[in-house]
């Protein structure tokens, strides 16, 4: 990232900041509260000492609170986003829907070959699976018809179970039939869902419907899962990885070269090396907090994102000026040994690589006692070897005991997410 790069970007969020203590209540009494006036704010160190926001302001002062003063719920182009969260609290985020793809055809602007996927899917046809809490619409239950499941934008949003690999089989079956019937240009998935659908659509030996590209979204994708989904769908398919937010919308994109590469024309990003409030170094374990740039109905200052990121030294051979950094998931699932931080989601799946021998897998870990690994094995294929060589790997990595199970049944997260590494609250 180019000095000029980033001092652009940082001029965005300086104006964000003063427009939102002008114009947004929460603002306004947030830099008062910490005896600030954006008028101190002339350098990035400046604007670190604006206290980080998160979900539970957004949610306390929902909706007038958050919004800038005049406009409203029922505005023209006002799309509405809810997301779960590990607790199950819900949050509702309002945000222009012409902001909302700005951001995304930016994001995209890393990735010319989903570009000409977008650009040729007129009128638009999507395909959504995805944990029921992150779509739009109830898609959980039996009965519901693909017409109550389109959104207004051309998106179809499958139906699936709140726990993905208890999807019962006729639901299963009306997932794989509705994706053959409205033959989307692109999918938008999670990894995980779209590897299970995937993998059910060719044990029933029915074909995949030729997508130019598939999103992936929502969590980290494993080595797993890429594996499954680029096996099961024609070469040419163009597959990316999108760090996005419900709250934010996209905020990064793979590019050819499978770069993760941050968005820093929509927003001003923070990497602050973990648990610390100073910038990170390239290859240092961060936070992500995110600054938005041009919000017109609901800006955020400073959001603290509980994502962790390690920021990538260089030029990317693509050429495209935004930043890389690699994902490595929730930061609350990191396991933590002696203040360091020891195994991250994204450490452990880069253990497994993309793991010939199991589709699903979950590490479980609390504060004492053996880490729990289960893992779904791949019919046919030796998995006892491996998995007791990955036990050993992570075992040296961390100190800790570790169990490997093999198991016919991997449950998701109250939010519908499967994800791969949890830590488990005391
Ligand atoms: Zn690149």
């Amino acid at each position: 990232m180019t000095e000029a790069h980033i001092s652009q970007s940082f001029a965005g969020a300086v104006d964000e900041l003063a427009k939102a203590y002008e114009a947004v209540p929460f603002y306004g009494r947030h830099l008062d509260a910490a005896g600030l006036r954006p008028s101190d704010v002339r350098s990035p160190a400046d604007f670190r000492r604006v206290p980080a926001t998160s979900k539970a302001d957004y949610r306390r002062h929902f909706p007038a609170g958050v919004l800038v003063r005049g406009s409203s719920m029922a505005d023209d182009f006002v799309f509405r986003s809810r997301s779960s969260g590990t607790t199950g609290e819900r949050l509702v985020t309002l945000a222009h829907t012409f902001t909302l793809a700005q951001r995304q055809m930016r994001t995209t602007s890393v990735n010319r070959d989903m570009l000409r996927v977008f650009a040729g899917a007129r009128p638009q046809r999507v395909c959504r699976y995805a944990p029921p809490a992150c779509s739009d619409v109830e898609c959980a239950t039996p009965f519901t018809t693909m017409e109550s499941r389109t959104l207004e934008d051309g998106t179809l949003v499958l139906p699936v179970a709140h726990d993905l690999l208890a999807t019962p089989p006729e639901m299963v079956a009306q997932a794989a039939r509705e994706l053959q019937t409205h033959a989307p240009q692109w999918i938008y998935a999670d990894p995980a869902h779209l590897a299970f659908l995937l993998d059910a659509m060719a044990g029933r030996g029915l074909p995949v419907p030729p997508a130019g590209g598939v999103v992936l979204a929502y969590n980290l994708a494993t080595g797993a899962a890429l594996r499954r989904i680029r096996a099961h769908l024609p070469a040419a398919t163009v597959v990316v990885e999108v760090a996005s937010m419900s709250e934010l919308g996209w905020l990064g994109m793979t590019c050819p070269e499978g770069g993760l590469h941050l968005n820093t024309d929509s927003f001003y990003l923070e990497l602050l090396a973990h648990g610390t409030d100073r910038p990170a170094e390239p290859g240092e374990l961060a936070e992500l907090y995110v600054t938005s740039i041009g919000d017109q109905l609901s800006p955020h200052i400073r959001y603290r994102t509980g994502d962790g990121y390690v920021l990538v030294a260089g030029d990317c051979p693509c050429g495209h000026r935004f930043p890389r950094a690699v994902h490595h998931g929730r930061c609350r699932d990191y396991l933590v040994a002696d203040g360091e931080v020891v195994l991250t989601p994204r450490v452990l799946d880069d253990l497994l690589g993309p793991a010939e021998w199991l589709t699903f897998y979950k590490l479980t870990h609390a504060d004492g006692g053996p880490l729990q690994f289960r893992y779904i094995p791949v019919p046919g294929v030796d998995h006892a070897g491996p998995a007791t060589e990955l036990a050993a790997a992570i075992a040296a990595r961390t100190g800790r005991e570790v169990t490997a199970t093999a198991v016919g049944h991997i449950e998701s997260e109250r939010s519908g997410k499967l994800f791969g590494c949890v830590r488990e609250a005391p």
